[in-house]
């Protein structure tokens, strides 16, 4: 058998939450509400439908980074300026 590398040790981006990640299943509620701060903007969706479009298993970060690609600030990576966009019934 080949081993190639040490796995535990491999840091890549995590499809799958671990640990203390919530899920996009865990959000309290039907509807889930995202602000930025930075932008002023405010969004209401629909857990079903965010669900139909992503997966119930998808990270609520990861999921966040999706609402707010959008987001002018996001797009601004080499500023430090950048996009505020979080879950305000979440407090992450
Ligand atoms: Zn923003």
């Amino acid at each position: 058998m080949a081993r190639k590398g040490c796995w535990t040790l491999r840091r890549s981006k995590p499809s799958l939450p671990r640990g203390g990640a919530l899920r996009l299943s865990d959000y309290p509620g039907d509807a889930v509400h995202v602000v930025c701060d930075k932008c002023e903007r405010r969004g209401l969706y629909s857990k079903d439908r965010l669900i139909v479009r992503y997966g119930a298993e998808i990270g609520l970060p990861d999921l966040l980074n999706r609402i707010a690609a959008d987001c002018p600030r996001v797009v601004n990576l080499l500023g430090n300026d950048l996009c505020g966009a979080h879950y305000p019934e979440l407090l992450v």
